[in-house]
C-alpha cells in the first residue's frame, strides 16, 4: 500500500472492508491534495462497483450478529470509541487540517465535536424505548419496538471529515445497524484512520466499512439497488442530495438528507453588538466559511449597522491567512481551486452590481487555495451571493428597516436549515424565532451543532435529524404487534 511521507505510514489509504485494508479491484488510485501547498499528501485506492459490491456484502453478513448485542455491549464499545478518539485528538486535528485546509483550532473544534457523537450515542443505545397500550375499540395489546433498519448507506462531504462521519456512524452503530460509508474524495483519510480506531476499540468485522471513491454516483447507486441497504443517510449539497432522493425511492429506502442552508444572520437595533459581532466571527467564520450552518446573509438594522459592520470588519481584517498548521493562523486555505474561484466570482459579481468592498476581496497570491476574510456592505438583492452558497469567508451585509422585513426577507430562500438572531429582547427573540422557516435558530448564538441537539433542515435543507434521540430513529423501524393474552 502505498504512503507518501506527509502523512505518516500510521495513516492508511486503502479500502476498509471487511476489516481489512485493500486495493481497490482494479488497482485505481486517487490523489488527495493540501490544499494549503497544492501538494499530493496520498494516493488513495479508488473504489469501484465490485468493491461497493464487496462493501454491501460484508455490512449484509455483519447485520444479524450486531444487531443481536445487547444495547448495553454496542454502547459500550462506542464509549471505547469516544476514548480512544479523544486520545488521539490532536493527530485527527492535524490530520483535518492538512487534507482540508482548516486552520488547526477548527480542526480541533472539530475532533472534540466529533467525539462527542460516541460518548452521545454510547449513551443513547440503550434508549431505545418502546410502548404497550390497548387498542381503545377493542383492548388488544399494541406493543411497539424499534429494530435497526438493516444495512445503512453513508455518505459524507469534505468541510468535516470527521464529525460528518460519526454523526452517523455513532448513531447507525447504536441502533444496531451495520454501514458502507463513503467519504468525499477531498478528504478521505480522516475517516481511513478512523478505521482502525474501530477495530481497536472491538467494532466486529463488517460493521464499519469505509469506501473512498472518485466514482460517486455509480458506486452510491449500485449500493442504493441492493434490497439489503435500508438507509441511504447523506450529508452534502442539495443538488446531489436530489439525485440520491430519487434513486433511493426505487427501492423505497429511508433518506436522511442533510443539505445545503443559506443562513440569515439578523442583529436588531437593541442587540448586544459587540455579542453579535462575536456571534458573526463564529457563524460566518468557523471552518472558513466552509459549513452549511455558516451565515450566508447578514441583515443589520438599519440604526446599528454602521457600528456593526465597522467592528465585524476590523475582527476580519485581523484575522490571520495562512497554512493551518501555523500558530495563529486564523483562516487556511479554501479545501479546492473550484471552490475558491467559486467564492471570488461571487465577490466580483456583488461588486459589479454595486457592492462595496468594506475589507477583503482578493485572492493573495502564491500557492494554496487562499481568499482574503471579506465584508461587503450596500449588497443588492440581485447579487448571486444572497441566492447561492457562498462557502467561503466573505459576508454580505443589507439593512433592514422592521421587523416583519426582516423575517420576509430571511425566508425568502429555498434553503431552510438555521438563522442566526440576535435582541436583548427575549419576547422578540421568540416570536422572530417561530416565524422563521428554519429547522435551527441561533438566538444569541453564533453555533447551533450540539450532539445532544437535533440537527437539520427543512424546506430544500433536508429531511430527517441527526444528534440527540433522533438522530438514533433513523436507523430504526417501528415495527407493531397487535396481541391477545
Ligand atoms: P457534494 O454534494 O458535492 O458531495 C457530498 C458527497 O456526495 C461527497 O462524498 C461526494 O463524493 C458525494 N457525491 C457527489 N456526487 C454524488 C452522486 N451523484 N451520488 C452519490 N454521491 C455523490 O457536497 P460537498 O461539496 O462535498 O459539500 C458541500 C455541501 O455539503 C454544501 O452544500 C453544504 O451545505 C453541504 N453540507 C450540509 C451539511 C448539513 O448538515 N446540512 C453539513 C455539511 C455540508
Amino acid at each position: 500500500m502505498k504512503n507518501e511521507p506527509l502523512i505518516g505510514p500510521d495513516v492508511p489509504t486503502g479500502l476498509y472492508i471487511n476489516g481489512e485494508f485493500r486495493d481497490a479491484s482494479d488497482g485505481g488510485r486517487f490523489d488527495v491534495y493540501d490544499p494549503a501547498t497544492e501538494q499530493v499528501l496520498a494516493s488513495v485506492a479508488d473504489g469501484t462497483i465490485q468493491d461497493a459490491q464487496a462493501a454491501v456484502d460484508a455490512a449484509a453478513a455483519a447485520f444479524e450478529g450486531w444487531a443481536a448485542r445487547t444495547p448495553r455491549e454496542r454502547g459500550e464499545i462506542l464509549r471505547k470509541c469516544f476514548d480512544l478518539f479523544s486520545a488521539q485528538k490532536e493527530k485527527f486535528a492535524r490530520l483535518m487540517t492538512l487534507e482540508n485546509g482548516k486552520s488547526l483550532t477548527d480542526a480541533r473544534g472539530e475532533a472534540a465535536y466529533a467525539a462527542e457523537f460516541f460518548r452521545w450515542y454510547a449513551e443513547e443505545a440503550p434508549r431505545n424505548i418502546g410502548e404497550v397500550s390497548k387498542a381503545p375499540a377493542t383492548g388488544a395489546r399494541i406493543l411497539v419496538q424499534h429494530k435497526p433498519a438493516g444495512v445503512a448507506v453513508l455518505v459524507t462531504p469534505w468541510n468535516f471529515p470527521a464529525a460528518m462521519g460519526t454523526r452517523k456512524i455513532a448513531p447507525a452503530l447504536a441502533a444496531g445497524c451495520t454501514v458502507v460509508l463513503k467519504p468525499a474524495s477531498e478528504t478521505p483519510l480522516t475517516m481511513l484512520a478512523l478505521a482502525k480506531l474501530f477495530e481497536e476499540a472491538g467494532v466486529p468485522k463488517g460493521v464499519v466499512n469505509i469506501l473512498p471513491s472518485r466514482k460517486s454516483g455509480a458506486v452510491v447507486g449500485h449500493m442504493l439497488k441492493d434490497p439489503r441497504v435500508r438507509v441511504i443517510s447523506f450529508t452534502g449539497s442539495t443538488e446531489v442530495g436530489r439525485k440520491l432522493l430519487h434513486a433511493a425511492a426505487d427501492q423505497v429506502v429511508t433518506p436522511a438528507m442533510e443539505l445545503g442552508g443559506n443562513a440569515p444572520f439578523i442583529v436588531f437595533e437593541d442587540a448586544d453588538i459587540d455579542a453579535a459581532v462575536e456571534g458573526a466571527m463564529i457563524a460566518k467564520m468557523r471552518n472558513g466559511g466552509e459549513a452549511c450552518t455558516a451565515a450566508n446573509r447578514f441583515y443589520i438594522h438599519e440604526k446599528v449597522h454602521d457600528a456593526f459592520v465597522e467592528k465585524f470588519a476590523a475582527k476580519m481584517k485581523a484575522l490571520k491567512v495562512g497554512n493551518g498548521l501555523e500558530d495563529g493562523v486564523g483562516l487556511g486555505p479554501l479545501v479546492n481551486a473550484e471552490t475558491r474561484d467559486k467564492v471570488a466570482r461571487l465577490v466580483e459579481d456583488a461588486v459589479k452590481r454595486g457592492a462595496k468592498v468594506v475589507t477583503g476581496g482578493k485572492r493573495p497570491d502564491g500557492k494554496g487555495f487562499f481568499y482574503q476574510p471579506t465584508v461587503l456592505t450596500d449588497v443588492p438583492d440581485s447579487a448571486e451571493c444572497l441566492h447561492d452558497e457562498i462557502f467561503g469567508p466573505v459576508a454580505p451585509v443589507q439593512k433592514f428597516k422592521t421587523e416583519d422585513e426582516a423575517i420576509r426577507r430571511a425566508n425568502a430562500t429555498e434553503y431552510g436549515l438555521v438563522c442566526y438572531v440576535y435582541t436583548k429582547d427575549l419576547s422578540r427573540g421568540l416570536r422572530v424565532s417561530e416565524k422563521l422557516e428554519t429547522g435551527m435558530v441561533g438566538l444569541n448564538r453564533g453555533l447551533v451543532s450540539d450532539p445532544a441537539a437535533a440537527f437539520g433542515g427543512v424546506k430544500q435543507s433536508g429531511l430527517g435529524r441527526e444528534g440527540a434521540h433522533e438522530g438514533m430513529m433513523e436507523y430504526l423501524e417501528t415495527q407493531y404487534i397487535s396481541a391477545v393474552w
